[in-house]
């Protein structure tokens, strides 16, 4: 029930109709008793800026920002996280009292949550990983690899001058290459990301050599509609243990709801269920 001391939270993006966020977030608050509500917002091109200023004071408690609005989230907080000003970009803006806002970047650590979920023998410390993509989430993964100890990350990308930005921001364990490359690369790797939004819907797979991968290689893709993408299922085919994107959100949303809500999201309610009645609806 919503009271007249209800914690309103939320989720800014373009389209957000699709978000699953809205479903974990309610499902963790009706479990754990706590008067709050998450809600969708979608404003205009523009509009991350005038609806973060408009909650400035706290009139609401924070907001997950998604597409297109990380780095302009980034952009219009006061206070960063590490993580966040080394991602060059937010997904979560909390309004404090005080006037502030501070940006933060939980998705790093929704990608090594879900590694550690899905695929436990992993160490992020024992090889090179391969990142595909150079977007505000391949920078944000970068960001948290190097930040979790990882020797060296190959960052390949079509536009290979995002992917040089990339190194140039973070540091000379980075390294940039062209898909040319991706044989050289994916025989060394442990683990190989796919941050670009090919393969979205089904459309448009991305198609890299994973044939080529030790079959100890992790494979993980953030794009989670569907579930089983078609580059999952190449690394299924091939016997690579897997990691899902659906995972991933699943664990970003977990330090989300800690700093909205000040709460542990409640043991014994089966999100990725609840999420996964959603994505097959
Ligand atoms: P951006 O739009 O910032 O970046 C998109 C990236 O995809 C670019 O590197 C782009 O390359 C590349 N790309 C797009 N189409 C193709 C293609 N056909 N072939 C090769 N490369 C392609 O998006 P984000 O970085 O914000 O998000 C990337 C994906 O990650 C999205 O699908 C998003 O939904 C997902 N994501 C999932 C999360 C989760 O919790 N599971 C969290 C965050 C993001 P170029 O630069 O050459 O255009």
């Amino acid at each position: 029930m919503i009271s007249g001391k209800t914690v309103v939270a939320g989720i800014v993006g373009r389209p957000v109709a699709h978000s699953l966020s809205p479903v974990l977030h309610n499902a963790w608050l009706a479990a754990s008793g706590i008067d709050g509500v998450y809600v969708p917002f979608a404003p205009d091109a523009l509009g991350l800026e005038r609806l973060a200023n408009g909650f400035r004071g706290g009139a609401i408690r924070g907001v997950n920002v998604t597409i297109p609005f990380k780095e302009a989230a980034l952009k219009v907080a006061d206070r960063a996280s590490p993580l966040a000003q080394a991602a060059g970009a937010a997904n979560l803006l909390i309004f404090d009292r005080d006037g502030k806002i501070f940006a933060d970047n939980t998705d790093g650590a929704g990608l090594l949550g879900a590694f550690a979920a899905q695929a436990p023998g992993w160490d992020v410390r024992n090889g090179p990983v391969t990142v595909l993509g150079a977007g505000g989430a391949a920078r944000g993964a970068v960001a948290a690899l190097l930040a979790a100890g990882a020797p060296k990350v190959w960052v390949l990308n079509r536009t290979l001058s995002k992917a040089d930005a990339i190194a140039k921001a973070l540091g000379a364990k980075v390294f940039p290459l062209p898909y040319a490359h991706a044989p050289s690369a994916l025989q060394q790797t442990t683990a190989v990301i796919n941050a670009t939004s090919a393969g979205l819907s089904g459309e448009g797979a991305l198609t890299v050599p994973l044939e080529l991968t030790h079959p100890s290689t992790v494979v993980m893709d953030m794009v989670y509609k569907p579930l089983e993408t078609p580059f999952l299922a190449q690394a299924r085919a091939l016997g690579r243990p897997t990691v899902d994107g659906l995972e991933m959100l699943i664990r970003q949303a977990v330090p989300t709801f800690e700093a909205l809500f000040g709460a542990t999201p409640p043991a014994g309610v089966d999100v990725r269920a609840l999420a996964l009645e959603v994505l097959n609806a």
